[in-house]
């Protein structure tokens, strides 16, 4: 007879949502989609799947409008979850008033059992592309140097990888050279994770994964050389932190979930 196992509580459950473009208010369409909509069936779509989990980080583009009134009802939606939250801005966001963790730009770090998930800013007001500044990257690495006995998850808005996206792979992380220049002397770093790309990837370097999740609201096509919208549904990212160092890792999909996309949008 098989014994049925308890959950090992020594793992952690966390959740990667990414890109909501939410707008300022909660019924306005932004390309012929309900932000607002999208994000609450992905959060329904988690919570009916997961009925534990451990925090859920928001990889930024959190608004399309980014107003006060945006954040204040983002982060009153997220406190009624009773799950802890988190999050870092995208290209899309104010930083004047964005829901920072920690002052700018001081990495948060958020310490699960063995496992440590540390957030960066790569968000530059008034830039598309990515940039994570030399201060904060000094930070970052007497953080990780003082973390060597933990499992290491790091998160930020920006590609550090071209995607062989010719738009898309415009508006990257700038200063990856820097910023694995830092990574490359430790080795309990495993993942590092991201939105901006508006879909699912991997790509290993040094042995760290760098994974890539789909919107909660619109998807882009991948590998096309100009901006195209996919019909692909919203999504976001399971990770099983093991006590022993692995991590599991999946992206789920919202299921019979039909929208009409609008192919005629010139750019985001
Ligand atoms: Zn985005």
């Amino acid at each position: 007879m098989p014994t049925l196992k308890p959950p090992n509580l020594q793992n952690k459950i966390i959740i990667q949502i990414t890109d909501t473009h939410l707008m300022d208010q909660p019924e306005t369409e932004f390309v012929q989609i309900n932000p607002e909509q999208n994000f609450h069936a992905v959060i329904d779509d988690l919570l009916q799947r997961f009925p534990h989990i451990d925090a859920l980080i928001h990889t930024g583009d959190l608004a399309q409008i980014a107003n006060p009134e945006t954040y204040t009802r983002y982060q009153n939606y997220m406190q009624k979850l009773g799950i802890p939250f988190f999050q870092i801005p995208g290209n899309h966001d104010d930083l004047a008033h964005f829901p920072f963790h920690t002052p700018d730009p001081i990495p948060t770090v958020i310490e699960l059992g063995e496992w440590s998930i540390i957030l960066l800013n790569s968000a530059v007001q008034g830039q598309t592309d990515g940039w994570i500044q030399t201060e904060q990257l000094q930070h970052l690495k007497q953080i990780l140097e003082q973390q060597l006995d933990k499992n290491i998850i790091l998160a930020c808005h920006h590609h550090p990888f071209a995607m062989k996206s010719h738009w898309i792979d415009q508006h990257k992380l700038k200063n990856t050279e820097e910023f694995i220049h830092i990574l490359e002397h430790f080795k309990h770093i495993k993942a590092v994770i991201y939105g901006h790309v508006h879909q699912d990837s991997k790509h290993v370097w040094n042995g760290i994964s760098f994974l890539s999740t789909p919107a909660t609201c619109v998807q882009f096509k991948p590998l096309s050389h100009n901006f195209a919208l996919d019909d692909m549904a919203p999504g976001y990212r399971y990770l099983q932190l093991k006590e022993n160092g692995e991590f599991e890792t999946e992206v789920f999909r919202l299921k019979n979930f039909s929208q009409k996309i609008m192919q005629e949008i010139s750019g985001y």
